[in-house]
């Protein structure tokens, strides 16, 4: 039998399908979040990359923002108990976990057995979210999956004062009208990012090993400027987006 996690973001809905011993046979994503036909179609890629058929399934556990419309779960957990236990299983013995996903960011402290004993989270603002990065790429003119090369080929960042992200869109086009680079300005764009996501880690205080999940993990001069500036490592995984979704099949299997 078989084992499904679905998370319903903000911006995408991933899924993976486990086997008994929870060993992970297929992921799918897709962009959009509740009230799209995001799940469906994640759902068709995890089934179909898994060689598995719906009626093989025994539970589906749902979670992400999006997780009480997605009606053919057969349970729903929190996105902060399925992160801790993704992250658990995907980076064994992490303490810190920073997730920066499309809406919210947040920073989870793990026990030494994986259990989740606190966390900060800002789910009130834009600023130093993924959501930030999205709506600069579009000042740019490029995917937010092109941000790294673009910090890549910066040679000094360009401060960004506004926090506010529609006063630090505005800035951003200044900027780039007053002649500055564009690749000075994204790194600028990713101080800014990095700035609330180390004040909200310090809030919450930092324990090593550290980790990062979410979709901006995969932005990686984002996250070599995080680890400079909280001045630990930050391991990360091809799977970081799908850690919550993760996270949710492992409950749906101990279920
Ligand atoms: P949610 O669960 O809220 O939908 P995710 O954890 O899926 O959020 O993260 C979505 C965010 O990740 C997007 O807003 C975007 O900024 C960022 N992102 C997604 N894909 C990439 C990529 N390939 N490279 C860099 N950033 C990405």
């Amino acid at each position: 039998m078989f084992y499904l996690g679905m998370d319903v973001g903000s911006t995408a809905t991933k899924c993976i399908v486990v086997d008994g011993s929870g060993t992970i046979v297929g992921k799918g994503l897709a962009r959009g979040g509740a009230g799209t036909k995001a799940p469906a179609a994640a759902e068709a890629e995890a089934l179909a990359q898994a060689q598995v058929s719906e009626s093989e399934i025994e539970t589906i556990c749902a979670t992400g923002y999006g997780r009480h419309l997605f009606d053919q779960a057969n349970m729903e957990k929190s996105e902060l108990s399925c992160h801790a236990k993704g992250a658990s299983r995907l980076f064994p013995g992490v303490r810190t976990v920073i997730d920066i996903g499309g809406q919210d960011a947040k920073v989870l402290r793990l026990g030494v057995g994986g259990s989740l004993e606190n966390f900060a989270m800002n789910d009130k603002c834009a600023a130093g979210t993924g959501r930030f990065l999205d709506v600069m790429a579009g000042v740019f003119g490029c995917d937010v999956s092109e941000l790294s090369d673009y910090d890549r080929q910066s040679d000094h960042s360009v401060s960004i004062s506004s926090t506010c992200t529609v006063f630090a869109e505005s800035e951003v086009i200044s900027k780039l009208a007053s002649g500055e680079s564009i690749y000075d300005v994204a790194a600028g764009v990713h101080d800014s990012v990095v700035d609330r996501t180390a004040g909200l880690a310090n809030r919450l205080g930092i324990v090593p090993p550290v980790a990062m999940t979410g979709g901006v993990a995969l932005n990686d001069a984002l996250r070599e400027r995080l680890e400079k500036k909280i001045g630990y490592p930050i391991q990360t995984s091809e799977l970081a987006q799908f850690n919550g979704a993760f996270g949710a099949a492992i409950y749906a299997l101990e279920a």
